[in-house]
């Protein structure tokens, strides 16, 4: 039997790669320079550390590195893009431009950002997807307006890891001249992202999700065309005038490491993560009132989201795995992406996802496990339901 609790939790964050953190521990150690500071050798050389990890997000990317700011973390990121072009958007245009569009089962980072920017005079329009959670492009095209500035839609969702036609959406956008801007915070290593032929201006990056530290992110801002952001912290004008603040080397070198080893070992892991996510599946899918949240085809390899109806199970009582049912910030509230897609408000939601460091012995247990535990807690009839 495997050592429990097992960890599937890894939408909400992932371990740090040993690897990363052995890349990191120098910075923290003698290398402590400030990378701003360019008269010694104490900062030079953290400064082509920052360099360095900056080429390997936007290798993965396949970015530019010089339209890559570092973040603290995806959050930020999002605030950044979304108030960062709507506002420098009314500098430039006073006259042109207040609505924005995102969908309603965005990340909280996106959505009170939006409400926020509601509250400075922006309208904007929350599409509400699918019931399998996709956005139809169609549906897309008819909300932007002469008068949108931004749309903003994730490029994998955090719930229930379905995945969405950014190449699609983001060419509705160009021809328009909407700005959009994508969160990839879920994406960073389990899909092909190609920048140089995705029509996106703005995306958001964290490291904690894909095996680096948490605290660290980053804001791609395409400069071919020039995409203007408004600054949101202001100071020494680090980051190109878009981001200031003393870049935390470290974490900056673990973001590199983890991006790195991500774009080597996605092509080998993705398939071998899948596969675990499917024996999980298959050991609960024939369950009677179990059913899978978001589609399944046009979904990340990682993730498997389940209402399970007819079924009082607090998940603190799976003692021996570890799992959430929506995402972390929103811990022990009712998901509103469950709730935007229509499904039952009374099921259990589980959100199981695999990650790196999850061996085969461990989704056995875990399938087992969940099936046992699923099969015992049954309330009411089912059949008569
Ligand atoms: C985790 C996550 C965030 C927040 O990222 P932090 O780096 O923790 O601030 C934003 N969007 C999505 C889709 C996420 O999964």
């Amino acid at each position: 039997m495997p050592e429990t609790p097992i960890y599937l939790d890894n939408a909400a964050t992932t371990p740090v790669d040993p690897r990363v953190l052995d890349a990191m521990l120098p910075y923290l150690k003698q290398q402590f320079g400030n990378p701003a500071s360019s008269t010694h050798g104490f900062g030079q050389v953290a400064a082509r550390a920052v360099e360095r990890a900056r080429a390997q997000v936007a290798a993965l990317l396949n970015a530019v590195p010089a339209d890559i700011v570092w973040t603290s973390g995806a959050t930020e990121s999002n605030n950044l893009a979304i108030k960062g072009a709507a506002l420098a958007n009314l500098t430039a245009n006073p006259t042109h431009g207040k609505h924005l569009v995102t969908v309603a089962t965005e990340h909280k980072a996106v959505l009170d950002t939006m409400h926020w920017l509601e509250r400075e005079g922006f309208e904007v329009t929350f599409l509400v997807p699918e019931s399998n959670g996709l956005i139809s492009p169609d549906r897309f095209a008819d909300t932007l307006r002469a008068d949108t500035v931004l749309a903003s839609v994730m490029l994998v969702n955090n719930e229930i890891g379905v995945i969405q036609d950014i190449a699609s959406l983001g060419a509705l956008c160009r021809a328009r001249g909407v700005l959009f801007h994508v969160d990839a915070a879920q994406a960073t290593g389990k899909l092909p992202i190609n920048l140089a032929t995705l029509p996106v201006d703005l995306m958001s990056l964290t490291a904690h999700k894909t095996y680096g530290p948490k605290g660290i992110g980053a804001l791609y801002v395409r400069r071919a065309p020039n995409v203007r952001i408004e600054c949101q912290m202001h100071g020494g004008g680090h980051e190109r005038g878009m981001r200031s603040g003393t870049l935390a080397t470290h974490q900056i070198v673990g973001m590199g490491e983890c991006y790195r080893i991500a774009r080597e070992e996605m092509a080998v892991e993705a398939p071998r993560i899948r596969a675990q996510r499917d024996r999980l599946w298959a050991a609960l899918r024939d369950i009677d009132g179990v059913l899978l949240n978001g589609d399944y085809k046009q979904r990340i390899g990682n993730n498997l989201s389940i209402s399970i109806t007819h079924c009082d199970l607090p998940l603190t009582a799976l003692t021996d795995i570890a799992i959430s049912s929506a995402s972390a910030c929103v811990a022990g509230q009712a998901s509103h992406v469950i709730e935007a897609l229509g499904g039952d408000a009374s099921a259990t939601v589980m959100r199981i996802t695999v990650g790196r460091f999850n061996t085969d012995a461990e989704i056995d247990f875990a399938a087992q496990y969940l099936r046992d535990k699923i099969k015992s807690c049954r309330t009411g009839n089912l059949k008569a339901a």
